[in-house]
């Protein structure tokens, strides 16, 4: 029998689930639909039966611990607490709920904490004590790790970066208040900047002609790439917003490496030669030179999954 655990990806669409051995092979990976549970007791029973199926179907694999990614997660308490994008309303016990269905260790935290977990047990800092990943899709998240721990706080709840405030008054963010690092420096912030520039810039742009639903980062990097003033413009903006929010980050923990994770990174250096240039440029002389920023090591196919297994299987090795 080899020892595998589960990773979980709880996300507002989709739950998606593997097995995962301690050298993060992904043995399989499937997916349940989050609005088919709004009840949280229906899906950690439904959640067992498909780990059941999944170990049936690969035999030979025992399950030995459950690592969860989700919105809102606190990995003091084991809950998940007044996510705005998922049904389960107030303050829910979801370890609880699931150790009594699966009985195994079951460790939660949120998702850019996971990933953080990721990089250091199956990515890019593997041989590293103190890094920061930035997780940059419709927000930023963010996962800081001091000394080989990833910080949790006193709440649970630290290292959210992604609402630091880097313009006093600035832009509108979900949180309720204005000017966080997120409504820059993540896909829906290049949206936004790409918005600003149409009337502050009179370059022609083939963005300027798309309906809304189609102006996405994705389309944006496309068209910085064959050479866009407009996306050009906006890439590096962007990129400078995410140095500032570096540089801050920088002068709190030190951090050997900053990995970037997620679509936006897929502009590669088109966006990481502007933030290695602005934080050399602005960083704290004592600081300069010292930080490397790097895309993420872990695979983007199974990131989630492979995130959220790290956080048990380095529980299980304490
Ligand atoms: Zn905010």
């Amino acid at each position: 029998m080899k020892d595998v655990v589960a990773g979980i990806d709880i996300g507002g669409t989709n739950i998606i689930f593997g097995l995962v051995d301690n050298s993060g092979n992904v043995i399989a990976e499937n997916r349940l639909k989050t609005v088919d549970y709004p009840d949280i007791k229906d899906y950690t029973y439904a959640q067992d039966e498909a780990l059941n199926i999944m170990l049936r179907e690969n035999p030979g694999h025992r399950l030995i611990g459950l690592g969860v990614g989700a919105p809102n997660a606190n990995y003091h308490k084991g809950t998940i607490e007044l996510a705005p994008n998922l049904a389960w309303k107030g303050i829910v016990p979801l370890a609880e709920f699931l150790k009594e269905r699966v009985h195994v260790p079951v460790i939660v935290t949120n998702d850019a904490n996971a990933a953080a977990m990721g990089e250091m047990i199956f990515g890019g800092a593997k041989e590293m004590k103190d890094f920061i990943v930035l997780t940059l899709g419709t927000g930023l998240g963010s996962g800081i790790v001091i000394n080989g721990q990833v910080v949790y706080g006193h709440t649970g709840f630290a290292g959210e970066l992604g609402h630091t405030v880097i313009v006093p008054g600035g832009r509108e963010c979900g949180c309720g208040r204005r000017g966080c690092y997120e409504t820059y420096a993540s896909a829906s912030g290049l949206v936004r900047t790409v918005l600003n520039l149409f009337s502050d810039m009179r370059a022609d742009s083939v963005l300027r002609d798309l309906p809304p639903s189609e102006l996405t980062s994705k389309k944006i990097v496309e068209e910085a790439e064959k050479g866009d003033a407009i996306a050009l413009e906006a890439i590096n903006y962007t990129a400078e917003m995410l140095a500032l929010g570096i540089i801050n980050a920088v002068t709190f923990s030190s951090p050997e490496a900053v990995f970037l994770f997620g679509g936006l990174v897929k502009a590669g250096e088109l966006l990481l030669d502007p933030v290695r240039k602005y934080v050399d440029q602005n960083v704290m002389p004592i600081f300069r030179g010292t930080v490397k920023i790097l895309p993420s090591g872990v695979s983007e196919t199974n990131a989630a999954v492979l995130g959220a297994a790290a956080l048990a299987w380095n529980e299980l090795k304490k």
